[in-house]
């Protein structure tokens, strides 16, 4: 029990009995056993919901007890704040906690002061490359989610990190916590850790298929329920647990299906609400509709007005963090998720229905099915502790087939082995030139030597693959040579002063080529290019994106003189700096949906003064298109900072609000790292730039910069207030208050908050009467 766990801080048993601990789980007496307190080192490979985060937190606890400070890595930004909160239950016993987001760039000094730091792989990695001084004092760190390191996209780093968290630092106890996989001993290997595994749950899992007219469970039991489509199947398992008043998370493919299938279960869980629950549902859906007023907030409030939500990556984190309290709340009946919602939001619920078991995916070319590892981790959502007597998970089969492919496939199957994903070539460039910028390998047998403690080198030396990474870093290393990041003198490596900024910005170094070079040629005057003949487009075929023509209009040519009329433009133009960030591997570029290509491509020749560098022949098949797909999120930025509506922008490129919000980030943070390579090689278009990035961060025309950046305004109430003529923060101070109230549309406290934020001497609006617009701005 937890009071005979050695190793503990004092008043931490007796916190844990508090918290209903009595006993620990199998799983952390076992790590405990094999010295989670006493540093050693511990892989924990156990199903979902099996107590993770008490093995992490006991580990930490007690390394901060012997001294040193606790780091926690977590997969996703979105856990940061999660996993922040639930540890500052323990900072009443003088533990602080801080948890690090944000920019890239900063070394983060406060952090120093934390005894426990919460951050994600990415930010940890900049960390590391910005040399911040605390690293040294880490006597534990946490890995969450151990086998993302098998992600294509983001698991190099989580590896590379733990590897150089590790050269820093040798007696360093590492805590991986993974979900159940097929090659877990390799992992423990990998981090030279005791491997704790185990198939324990806290509460009985069943899983089955729902084919014919009952659900088949893998324990040979049914369930009589009956059959038809795939909507149909949701919603008879939905009612049915909610008749024994259990809740229900139904996982989709897609944002659009998460939807629909919300709107569809609404209509079920309607049914069985008792008039304070429907009170309270309506309380929470005006709270939903507060967060943002776009679209996907009233459709959101709607669903749930009626007991049921959606949830996806496309919703604001407010939305989401809604959702998720009141699901726990049992307020909320259902939630139709695509898979995020399974990777690590604690979100338990009676039933769980996988209802697709395919996912679309661009680089497969097709519908993929889902892996064994990821349809395992959402069936563990089922069974609430305490609350289910069990947890049933259930797929959902169309024909006899198909149940028996499940089975198979899924139900009897063992997950996965983890797979290092660092030889692929952009994470060797970026981490790489990382490792020599930082100082970490000063020699090819140096970086060699580092690499050394990667999962790849453990996974290729087990598998007699020796020499297959030399290859790799070879021609890394011979890229990295050639765009001037680093420079080779005899054995030695190092880094150019650039290497070195691109290394701080934590940049691709091929975006920070691709960025180079376009400003370089802009510079160059390569855009003078002769402008091609624009060919006509078929009858009708530009009304597909642009509705009207004052769609077309709105673009910035009417602040840059019409394109058509020049063949040379003296600065960078926004759509052209957007399209030249869009177009590097840190952006995920939108997709180009039926139709786009003709858009578009109509555009590229109607715009194609503005482009930093030569645009690729239409015969080039593949690099056009990636070149219109460019533009197609370029166009998307550059609606957000001709003030386009949230709406209006989410409707024409097919997003959700928070995509906007996400490519809008990365935009403002490529911009940043463009104006720093500029002014590091002093090229003559950083203001061009600055501007650029400004127009993003507060999505508004030049005129609107000023308003826009005092705290409290924003895009559309900036813009109310230019056009009641108070046009800066001067303005702010002197402008008659009634006019300023009526702009703000009469909300009183708003209007004076603003007023504080800009310095105005007697902010007060008390007894001021509010002066209605002029006409003017109804024009
Ligand atoms: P995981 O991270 O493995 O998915 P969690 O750490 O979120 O799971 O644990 C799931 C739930 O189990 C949490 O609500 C936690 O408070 C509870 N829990 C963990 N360990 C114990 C224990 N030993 N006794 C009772 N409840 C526990």
């Amino acid at each position: 029990n937890p009071a005979s766990i050695p190793g503990l801080p004092s008043g931490i048993s007796e916190q844990l009995a508090d918290d209903g601990i009595e006993e620990l789980y199998p799983p952390q007496a076992e790590a405990v056993d094999a010295g989670l307190t006493t540093g050693e080192s511990i892989v924990a490979s156990v199903p979902t919901a099996s107590g993770k985060t008490l093995i992490a937190e006991l580990a930490m606890l007690s390394a901060i007890e012997r001294g040193g400070k606790a780091l926690y890595i977590v997969p996703l930004r979105a856990l940061a704040s999660e996993k922040k909160s639930e540890f500052e239950k323990w900072e009443k016993h003088g533990f602080s906690v801080g948890v690090s987001t944000g920019s890239y760039e900063s070394s983060g000094e406060w952090l120093a002061t934390r005894d426990i730091i919460v951050a994600t792989s990415e930010k940890v990695d900049s960390l590391l490359r910005n040399n911040a001084p605390w690293i040294a004092d880490l006597s534990c760190v946490v890995a969450d989610e151990v086998h993302l390191v098998d992600d294509r996209h983001r698991g190099p780093t989580l590896e590379v990190t733990l590897a150089k968290l590790r050269t820093v630092n040798p007696g360093l106890q590492t805590v991986a916590l993974s979900a159940t996989v097929g090659n877990a001993s390799e992992v423990a290997d990998w981090l030279d850790a005791t491997l704790v595994q185990s198939d324990w749950r806290p509460i009985e899992l069943r899983t089955g298929v729902h084919y014919g007219s009952a659900i088949n469970f893998d324990d040979g039991s049914q369930t009589a329920l009956p059959t038809g489509s795939h909507d149909r199947q949701t919603e008879a398992i939905v009612d049915d647990t909610l008749s024994d008043g259990g809740s229900t998370l139904v996982f989709v493919n897609s944002r659009r299906n998460a939807e629909s299938a919300a709107k569809r279960q609404a209509g079920v869980t309607k049914r069985h609400l008792t008039d304070s629950e429907r009170s309270s549902l309506s309380e929470l859906a005006d709270a939903i509709r507060d967060v943002s007023d776009a679209e996907t907030s009233d459709t959101l409030a709607r669903v749930v007005e009626k007991g049921a939500a959606f949830h996806h990556a496309g919703l604001a984190a407010e939305h989401r963090s809604i959702v998720e309290d009141a699901f726990r709340d049992r307020l909320l009946k259902v939630i139709a998720a695509t898979p995020t919602l399974a990777a690590g939001v604690n979100t338990p619920s009676r039933r769980v229905i996988i209802r697709d078991w395919r996912r679309y995916d661009g680089e497969y070319g097709g519908m993929k099915p889902l892996a064994v590892l990821e349809i395992h981790q959402m069936c563990g959502r089922a069974g609430r502790p305490g609350l289910d007597p069990y947890g049933e998970a259930v797929l959902l089969a169309k024909s006899a087939d198909e149940m028996d492919e499940l089975f198979e496939r899924y139900i009897w199957a063992e997950p996965e082995a983890v797979q290092s994903k660092l030889a692929a070539e952009p994470a060797l460039r970026t981490h790489v030139l990382a490792t020599i910028a930082s100082g970490f390998a000063t020699t090819k047998e140096g970086l060699l030597e580092f690499l050394d403690g990667t999962l790849y080198a453990t996974q290729t030396d087990a598998g007699g693959e020796f020499g297959r990474l030399e290859q790799v870093t070879d021609s890394v290393l011979a890229y990295l040579d050639v765009n001037e990041f680093i420079e080779r003198d005899g054995d030695s490596l190092s880094a150019t002063p650039i290497g070195h900024t691109v290394s701080r910005l934590y940049l691709d170094p091929m975006s920070a080529a691709e960025i180079i070079d376009g400003l370089r040629s802009f510079e160059e005057g390569a855009t003078t290019a002769v402008r091609r003949s624009k060919p006509t487009p078929p009858d009708g075929e530009l009304e597909t994106a642009f509705s009207t023509a004052s769609d077309l209009r709105e673009t910035d040519q009417q602040e840059t003189g019409n394109a058509d009329d020049q063949e040379t433009i003296d600065r960078p133009t926004p759509l052209g700096l957007y399209h030249l960030v869009s177009r590097t591997p840190d952006m995920y570029q939108l997709y180009l949906k039926s139709g786009d290509k003709s858009t578009y491509t109509e555009l590229c020749y109607e715009r194609e003064s503005e482009f930093l560098g030569q645009v690729p022949s239409e015969f080039e098949d593949v690099r056009f298109e990636e070149w219109l797909s460019a533009l197609k999120t370029a166009r998307l930025l550059e609606d957000w900072a001709l003030e386009v509506d949230e709406d209006r922008i989410t409707d024409r490129y097919g997003v959700g609000p928070g995509d906007i919000r996400g490519k809008v980030e990365t935009a403002q943070w490529l911009l940043g790292a463009a104006e720093e390579l500029a002014g590091t090689l002093e090229l003559g278009s950083n203001i061009a730039v600055r501007e650029a990035k400004k127009r993003i961060e507060y999505g508004v025309r030049d005129e609107l910069l000023d308003l826009a950046g005092v705290r409290g305004i924003g895009r559309k109430r900036a813009r109310r207030l230019y056009e009641a003529g108070v046009e800066s923060r001067t303005d702010l101070r002197d402008a008659e208050k009634g006019v300023i109230l009526g702009a703000l549309r009469g909300r009183r406290k708003t209007a004076e908050t603003i007023l504080e934020n800009v310095g105005r001497e007697n902010p007060s609006m008390a007894d001021v009467r509010e002066i209605e617009p002029s006409v003017r701005s109804a024009v």
